[in-house]
């Protein structure tokens, strides 16, 4: 009874396919490479529950799916076999919660891939010859190959495999973990996911980092037939990546009519900056900055990722204070309202966890590339406390993707470079137990000075003994409620739309007074240095930050024209951050003698690059030089006189020795 039952399901699971799908299997039939036919799930279980009054998706939507696909592939080969998969399947669980009680149970749910591991063969069905009397049996894998036990022709026991004979097929293997916006602090959990077939083909371009939605059946399997460990296991049927930058599929269309409507507010502004922090009194320009920085310069349309030497957009932040000044309630306040952000702490990071590591799979025993915490944080904020305690290297590691927004590694003969597209917010503790702003930046903090010219803007959080401050400082961690009634804030998740319509759907341009403002400003303080013989003028480097600060500034009100304004509040913001640090815009350079000795900076830049990329493992040398000299044709922009192949020999020349 249940059996024709199950056949009239299979049957009419064919029947939905054939009548709707007609174009789409025309296509495919002609096809002389494997693909793949996308079945609308909606659709295809409105039909299906309207016969059978019951969902498509139970424990055998599986075997029906199968009979279809068996039977539009009949008379043809794995070379060109058609695959079904389902889409728009409705989310029906959170991978956090996933446990033994949904064993065998059919997932939907949004993951993250943290790894994935290189296309795998396996076999699909092994040729048994009996060394007997050469009788073939053929044996269907399903996880390990298993050897016949009896030749029923001549009751051998004793078989050859016979690999020609046999069957193959693509597998894969993938780490899921908890998307960034469904975590609730704490350790994410993570899942292993299980690919064959078109799934596990070359055509998916998965990488670290990607934001998919998942299908699959949950299972809890047994690690190795000789050993008592079990683990879970997704079973992947199908692995769609959401939509890149992931951050706009909560806004809908009433969401933007109500963000365009909230940025003609002509306060929108202080609104912004103050629901940023309401928690937090005072280091109002602090605040600013960090606003800004949410909001990014202009991106690329269709966030094309990178051609070379193409302008950054991300803004990064420093910020320098003394050990309980209030570092950490920012970014816990941070963390709670910007749209996409990853914290971490210097204390506890690697080099590997900060941007990329290769790790072997127990299971298969190959190497995938990890993505580390700027790769997990793409399009988003990075934050990383206790900044000065990760290693110079590590540090230095970040100078690549803080500037050309990707992550390469090339490691145990992976080569892989992946998007880092990631705003950089670090806390750093001054060296000497108080910042000094009387004395040089860079003695007080352990940070290269090659990494430190990358950040936009660099604070000093001043603890000023100022009563009355401290009082409301005081009052406003004990009443965190009252105060936040005295200002008027955005609501948290509507505040976070808010700043992704901007950063995906505003592109301001710089008016040409604004840029005028900008190019003004840098000139004057430029010439204003050199007549006054200051040792470490503004730089070009300033300037780009200043224009993705005006751009920024622009995107708070949702306008099209970055103005003269903008431009203004760019410069005031810039200068209050330098006088935290005890500077003015006139000796606000990146390094000491800069004009006399660029060359010579350049040339020690170039070495420790070149020192760095050959100590990771399998680099090649041609690579090497082609990051080095990327590098040092940024860092040079704007510099007199600097022959980049000059200074690429003499730093090989220095580092040979
Ligand atoms: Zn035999």
């Amino acid at each position: 009874m249940s059996n024709v039952d199950n056949n009239d399901e299979k049957k009419a699971v064919l029947r939905f396919v054939i009548d709707n799908y007609r174009e789409q299997l025309k296509t495919a039939k002609e096809e002389i490479k494997p693909s793949k036919i996308s079945i609308d799930y909606t659709l295809l279980n409105h039909y299906y529950n309207q016969k059978f009054s019951k969902d498509f998706l139970q424990k055998n939507y599986r075997m029906n799916l199968k009979y279809v696909e068996n039977r539009i592939n009949k008379g043809r080969n794995d070379k060109n076999y058609i695959s079904l998969s389902l889409v728009e399947v409705p989310p029906n669980v959170l991978l956090h919660d996933l446990d033994a009680s949904y064993n065998g149970q059919l997932i939907s749910t949004k993951a993250m891939i943290k790894n994935i591991t290189p296309i795998q063969v396996k076999p699909k069905t092994v040729a048994w010859e009996c060394r007997g009397c050469t009788r073939l049996q053929y044996i269907e894998v399903e996880k390990q190959i298993v050897e016949p036990s009896l030749c029923p022709e001549c009751g051998g026991r004793s078989f050859r495999l016979l690999p020609e004979s046999s069957t193959y097929h693509n597998v894969r293997y993938v780490k899921l973990e908890e998307p960034l916006e469904l975590r609730s602090g704490g350790n994410s959990r993570e899942f292993k996911g299980y690919m064959e077939d078109y799934l596990a083909g070359p055509h998916h371009n998965l990488k670290p980092g990607d934001v998919v939605d998942i299908l699959g059946t949950f299972n809890v399997e047994r690690l190795n037939p000789n050993k008592q460990d079990f683990e879970f296991m997704i079973n992947l049927h199908n692995i769609t990546p959401v939509n890149d930058s992931f951050e706009d599929y909560r806004i809908t269309e009433s969401d933007k009519e109500m963000i365009r409507e909230m940025s003609k507010d002509p306060n929108i502004y202080r609104k912004l900056v103050d629901t940023l922090m309401p928690e937090i009194y005072g280091y109002d320009v602090v605040k600013e900055g960090l606003l800004l920085q949410l909001f990014e310069g202009n991106r690329p349309f269709e966030d094309s990722f990178k051609s070379d030497y193409m302008d950054r957009w991300t803004i990064h932040v420093l910020l320098i204070g003394d050990p309980g000044i209030g570092k950490s309630q920012i970014i816990s306040a941070l963390k709670k309202r910007a749209p996409k952000i990853i914290s971490i702490a210097g204390t506890n990071t690697s080099q590997a966890g900060l941007t990329s590591s290769a790790v072997k799979d127990e299971l298969t025993g190959t190497w995938a590339m990890e993505a580390g915490a700027i790769v997990l944080a793409d399009t988003g904020i990075l934050c990383i406390d206790e900044y000065d305690k990760l290693t110079p290297s590590a540090q230095k590691s970040l100078n690549e993707p803080m500037e050309q927004l990707s992550v390469s590694s090339a490691k145990a003969n992976l080569v892989q470079t992946m998007s880092a597209r990631t705003s950089l917010l670090v806390c750093a503790n001054p060296k000497y137990s108080r910042f000094d702003k009387y004395q040089d930046l860079t003695k007080q903090i352990d940070i290269p000075d090659s990494n430190l010219s990358r950040f936009d803007l660099v604070f000093a959080l001043e603890d000023k003994i100022d009563k009355e401050k401290d009082t409301r400082l005081a009052t406003n961690l004990l009443h965190k409620e009252n105060f936040i009634n005295e200002v008027d804030v955005i609501d948290t998740d509507l505040f976070k739309k808010y700043i992704t319509y901007a950063k995906t759907e505003c592109f301001p341009i710089l008016e040409e007074s604004a840029c005028k403002c900008l190019v003004d400003f840098y000139v004057n303080t430029r010439q204003t240095a050199l007549r006054d013989g200051s040792a470490k003028p503004i730089t070009t480097r300033d300037l780009m930050a200043l224009e993705r600060l005006t751009i920024a500034r622009a995107k708070t009100e949702l306008r099209d024209i970055a103005s003269i304004s903008d431009a203004e509040h760019a410069i005031r913001i810039y200068k209050e951050a330098l006088k935290t640090i005890g500077l003015t815009p006139e000796t606000a350079g990146e390094k000491e003698n800069v004009l006399s000795n660029n060359e010579a900076e350049l040339i020690q830049e170039a070495e420790g690059m070149i020192e760095h990329f050959r100590s990771m493992d399998g680099m090649f040398e041609d690579d090497i030089m082609i990051h080095v000299r990327h590098e040092i044709g940024v860092m040079s922009k704007g510099m007199k006189n600097i022959d980049v192949d000059k200074i690429l020999e003499a730093a090989v020349k220095n580092v040979d020795g």
